[in-house]
């Protein structure tokens, strides 16, 4: 495993100059972006946090946040897409699939990606409780899910697909499976035209009678919700926090960058100068960012050591991280004012881009529930 220094200057020497040439079309025309992801695989990017003998780098959450920020600044459609790519990486890592070896190898030499097909039309951003139920058939598990958003749709190799477990009794009784691309019964049921992250083809799948052999079942037969909630979460909060950072850094740079450079001529002063309201804005916008990053480097610190007051962080990053940047964005667009409106600055895509998190499940309504259950000395569930 590369020291984050290293890995970190290779990100920004190899793969940020390309996101940053193209989020700017990728956004505009709402296209996925092939070419920065093209660059995320040759960097070795896909096989981050794979055990290295599957030929991963053998990275943890610290080093996945670090990266994922840094590609959310350049792209945050790219970073959302590695996101979703990351947190079905791990689902296949941690299961018994008699799959997970192949299917590790590829992903680690850069020929496949992945994603999670959770959310579903019946039960929403209540992805914890899957509306579609397994049947099996002689050797065969046969799904019909409606999947209502699905990050790559239509671009990724393996879907990472939760369903009701077969004879589950209740929604929460559901089973993952890893479906690959060209199964019969997979495909994109819709467009996406999303107000922001314009290029990740978050659109939705059906699955119709797509039968998966039993290897392809990546939790034990109606464990699909522990998988959830014990591997694929904290990747997923992790890493959503670390989005959100990077858009409202990005936000804040390009704030900074007009407002320190766009003069009042009349006064002979920049904005940032003649104005005191802007440097108020400025600050707000810088605190809350700082807040948002000591809360996620505290949970990455009690997730490393084990503690038990992990569960609020983990809960609490994404929340904490997502409130910032639709903070920080709201700010940048006040403090540019109709530059930023008539979208001569990045910042009007920042904002846009900076809303998905908080309406992303678990949205931040949901986790406030949960970490106020959590403290109250409440079962979640
Ligand atoms: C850009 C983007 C990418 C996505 N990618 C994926 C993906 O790759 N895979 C995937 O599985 N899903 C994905 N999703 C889906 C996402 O995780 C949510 O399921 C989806 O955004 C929920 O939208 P909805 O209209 O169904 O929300 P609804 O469930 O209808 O929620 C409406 C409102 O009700 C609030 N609400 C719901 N429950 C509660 C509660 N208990 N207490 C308080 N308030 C509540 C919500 O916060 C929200 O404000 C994506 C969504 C977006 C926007």
């Amino acid at each position: 495993m590369q020291p984050l220094t290293q890995l970190m200057s290779q990100v920004e020497s190899n793969v940020v100059p390309i996101l940053e040439g193209e989020a700017r079309r990728v956004d505009l025309e709402g296209l996925w972006p092939a070419a920065s992801v093209k660059t995320l695989k040759e960097s070795g990017l896909l096989g981050l946090t794979i055990p290295a003998e599957f030929g991963g780098s053998g990275a943890g959450m610290r080093e996945f946040a670090a990266i994922t920020e840094r590609l959310a600044r350049a792209c945050a459609s790219t970073a959302m897409i590695y996101l979703m790519h990351v947190c079905g990486t791990q689902a296949i890592a941690m299961s018994g699939s008699l799959k997970r070896e192949g299917a590790l190898k590829k992903i680690a030499a850069a020929e496949a990606l992945a994603t999670l097909a959770f959310s579903e039309r019946g039960s929403r951003s209540h992805f914890w409780a899957p509306v579609s139920r397994a049947q099996r058939n002689a050797s065969v598990v046969v799904l019909n899910c409606e999947k209502s958003f699905v990050t790559s749709a239509g671009y990724a190799d393996y879907y990472v697909t939760s369903a009701g477990a077969v004879d589950g009794k209740t929604p929460a009784d559901s089973t993952l499976y890893l479906v690959e691309s060209g199964t019969n019964g997979l495909q994109v049921s819709g467009a996406w035209n999303g107000i922001g992250l314009r290029g990740n083809s978050s659109a939705p799948m059906i699955l119709r009678d797509c039968h998966v052999g039993q290897d392809f079942r990546l939790s034990l037969e109606g464990q699909g919700f522990k998988m959830m909630m014990e591997v694929v979460l904290p990747w997923f909060q992790i890493g959503s926090a670390a989005v959100s950072l990077g858009i409202g850094e990005a936000a804040f740079a390009s704030a900074v960058q007009h407002t320190s450079s766009a003069r009042l001529e009349h006064l002979g002063e920049s904005l940032a100068s003649a104005i005191p309201g802007i440097r108020a804005r400025l600050a707000r916008m810088r605190l809350a960012l700082d807040a948002a990053r000591g809360f996620l480097d505290q949970t990455l610190a009690r997730i490393e050591s084990g503690s038990e007051t992990a569960l609020v962080g983990v809960l609490g990053a994404k929340a904490v991280a997502s409130e910032a940047a639709l903070e920080v964005t709201d700010e940048a667009m006040r403090a540019c004012g109709g530059a930023a409106f008539a979208r001569q600055l990045t910042v009007e895509r920042h904002f846009r881009d900076a809303r998905a998190a908080s309406v992303m499940a678990p949205t931040t309504d949901v986790l406030y529930d949960f970490i106020g259950k959590a403290v109250a000395g409440l079962p979640l569930f």
